[in-house]
This record gives structure tokens, C-alpha cells and sequence, in this order.
């Protein structure tokens, strides 16, 4: 059996479409080996269906398959938590939290805390990940720049973001983003020494806090002089141009701008699918793994 379920728009529509077939489906993510009580290890069990609980036969433990997920407590039907997973694991373009909130008859505070989780998740699994290869590193500054207000000058608006993209040959393999309170040296190595394993090529501008890396941290250092090379910097730094313009554009058109505060998490969603580009059908299956481990803790883990 595949690690992953492959599953078209339509196949999905016609899977999950009642609650006991999502909680079918949670059952099977959380205890892919059968029933195991999550108390005393125990694996049969007597089922409620008004509450939904698995009771288990030996300690009278009553388990519920939401529980150490995010979905943990929640009032909202799983059929739509399934939606809203399978809309935000598959378009392209994300969709607004209103646009969910009106499809999915939520409240928009519901949807908004839905969401929110889900993002959680999402950066959660990928900050599983380190970046290996050839790393193009790059600061980008991300926000509406502040017109007609000369004193500040343009851009006062902007916050900034560090972009670091691994690369093989002429392509992209994963990509990290994180907003700094301002691109400085310290902020770049704290990124670096959380991301990017010692021994990994790191490729910047010239920029004076991307000096010296090399000697202060165990990297090799491809540091471009863009004015000595006579090429732009979108030839040098090819991929985290592409990417950067890429999310711009997409918090611009999905979201009309965005709320400071949360921009981090829009970041953390916009990587995940891009991380995880090639997967085509396997995407639903995959983010909602990750959102049911995402707080989950084990049999063994609970018990070791
Ligand atoms: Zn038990």
C-alpha cells in the first residue's frame, strides 16, 4: 500500500462526504495498525456512535480520534474540516478564510481559527526539514509600501523577510521563508544555524551581514559581488527572485494585503504547497497527516 492516498476532486467529493466517513479516515491515520487505547495499550474496543468515542474494553479509556490532533474538541463537522483541508492542500492560489466561511456556511471566526491551525500544521511539518545542496539565501521586503507619506519614505511599510531556497543544478527543491524584525547578521545566522546543516554552499549578494559567513559558521560561501559581475541579480539569485515575486503576488491577489501580525503562517502555507508541488493528488492525504500528528503523541512516546 502506498504511504499516501492518491485522490482526485472528484473521488474526494465522493469519499468524505458524511462524518463517519472522516472519522473513518482520522481512524485510520491514528492507528494505521488497529485500535491501540491510548492509555494502557489494549487494542479492542467498543465503539459509541452517539459520541463518537472508542471505549477501550480493557481500562474503560474513551478515545477519540480528534484527540492530540488539531481538530482536537472541535464543534465543527469533520466533513468540513475535510473541505477546508482539501481546498487549502490543493489550489494553487490558497483561498481567503472569507471565501471558506461562505462556502462552507462557518462562522468566519470558526473558519478563521480552522485555518489558522491548519497553517500551524503546515509549518510544523516543515520545519521537520533542513535545506541541503546549494543554498541561495536573500532578503526580500514584503507589504504595501507607504505612498505619499514623504517623511517615512517608501517602503517604511514593509517587513522583512529572509527567503532561503535549496537548489540542485538549474532547479528548486525546497524553500524556507521567515520574517526578521530587521535583516541583520545575527538574525541571518540564527536562520542559518536553525535550517541549513553545517557543510551545506551558501549563495548570497554582497550584501555586508552576508560577510564572512563562511569563517564564522561551518559553510562554503558563494558571495556575489553583483556589481563586479555585470549580470543582474535575477540571473545570480535565480530562484529566490522568482519565489519571492512569486508570493508577493499571491498574498496580493488572494488576500489584498495582509495582516502583519499573521504574515509568518501565510508564509508557512504559501512553502508548504510550494514544497510539496510534485505530489499532485497526494497532497489531501498529506496535509491532513500533518494535521493529525501535528500535537499528536504516541502509544509508545506516552508509555516510553
Ligand atoms: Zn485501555
Amino acid at each position: 500500500m502506498a504511504l499516501y492516498e492518491s485522490i482526485s476532486f472528484l473521488e474526494f467529493q465522493n469519499t468524505y462526504n458524511s462524518e463517519e466517513k472522516c472519522r473513518d479516515k482520522l481512524f485510520k491515520m491514528k492507528w494505521p495498525d488497529g485500535f491501540t487505547c491510548p492509555h494502557c495499550g489494549n487494542n479492542s474496543y467498543y465503539f459509541h456512535s452517539i459520541r463518537g468515542l472508542y471505549q477501550c474494553q480493557q481500562c474503560g479509556y474513551q478515545a477519540s480520534v480528534t484527540s492530540g490532533t488539531i481538530m482536537h474538541k472541535t464543534r465543527t463537522p469533520l466533513v468540513k474540516w475535510f473541505w477546508i483541508i482539501y481546498l487549502l492542500s490543493n489550489d494553487k492560489r490558497g483561498m481567503s478564510t472569507l471565501e471558506l466561511s461562505k462556502k462552507l456556511e462557518l462562522r468566519y471566526a470558526t473558519a478563521w481559527s480552522i485555518v489558522h491551525k491548519i497553517r500551524t500544521a503546515m509549518r510544523d511539518r516543515d520545519s521537520q526539514y533542513k535545506l541541503n545542496g546549494i543554498i541561495e539565501i536573500d532578503e526580500t521586503f514584503i507589504g504595501r509600501s507607504s505612498k505619499g507619506n514623504s517623511k517615512k519614505g517608501r517602503g517604511s511599510e514593509k517587513i522583512p523577510v529572509v527567503v532561503s531556497i535549496a537548489t540542485k543544478g538549474d532547479s528548486m527543491l525546497f524553500a524556507k521563508m521567515r520574517v526578521v524584525k530587521s535583516v541583520n547578521k545575527d538574525e541571518i545566522k540564527k536562520i542559518l544555524s536553525e535550517t541549513i546543516p553545517a557543510g551545506m554552499t551558501l549563495k548570497t549578494d554582497g550584501l555586508q551581514v552576508y560577510a564572512s559567513l563562511s569563517d564564522e559558521m561551518d559553510y562554503e560561501h558563494d558571495r556575489i559581488i553583483i556589481s563586479k559581475t555585470g549580470k543582474n541579480a535575477h540571473e545570480l539569485l535565480k530562484w529566490v527572485h522568482i519565489i519571492s515575486g512569486n508570493v508577493k503576488a499571491w498574498l496580493n491577489g488572494t488576500f489584498h494585503g495582509i495582516d502583519k501580525k499573521h504574515l509568518q503562517l501565510y508564509l508557512d502555507e504559501f512553502c508548504y504547497r510550494l514544497n510539496r508541488r510534485f505530489f499532485g493528488n497526494q497532497i489531501f492525504d498529506r496535509l491532513l497527516k500533518a494535521c493529525v500528528v501535528a500535537k499528536g503523541i504516541t502509544y509508545a512516546e506516552l508509555t516510553g
